[in-house]
């Protein structure tokens, strides 16, 4: 989508620090952190929510959460992350391409 920040960010149209990218998705620094450590994984095919993704899309979130547990001594997350998706207004998502937070770095505080 032409306006959408992580479609920019994709395109190279404006800077992130990426950490990985591949043909599906790619991993960069949130750019407001809320942990010592704060990662989206954005998958490349836009959609503001799950429910409107395509089934490639779907199951590719569960290939991203599966890189993430492998790379998570690479990414600084050994000891323990969590993962979020924020969905719709409630949840308070302010960017309408999907994306899975990535926190860890430091003892979380419970929800
Ligand atoms: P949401 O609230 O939609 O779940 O999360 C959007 C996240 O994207 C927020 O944590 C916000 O800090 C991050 N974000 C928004 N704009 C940018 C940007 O231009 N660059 C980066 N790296 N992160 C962004
Ligand atoms: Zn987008």
């Amino acid at each position: 989508m032409e306006d959408c920040v992580f479609c920019k960010i994709r395109k190279g149209e404006l800077p992130s620090t990426k950490l990985y990218e591949d043909k599906d998705f790619m991993v960069i620094k949130d750019i407001n952190p809320q942990a010592k450590i704060h990662l989206i994984a954005i998958p490349h095919e836009h959609a503001p929510y799950i429910d409107m993704m395509t089934e490639e899309g779907v199951l590719l979130l569960g290939k991203i959460i599966h890189k993430i547990a492998l790379n998570r001594d690479k990414l600084g997350l050994k000891n323990g992350y969590r993962l979020l998706i924020n969905q719709g207004e409630d949840a308070g998502q302010t960017v309408g391409h999907i994306h899975i937070h990535i926190l860890g770095g430091e003892k979380l505080k419970e929800f």
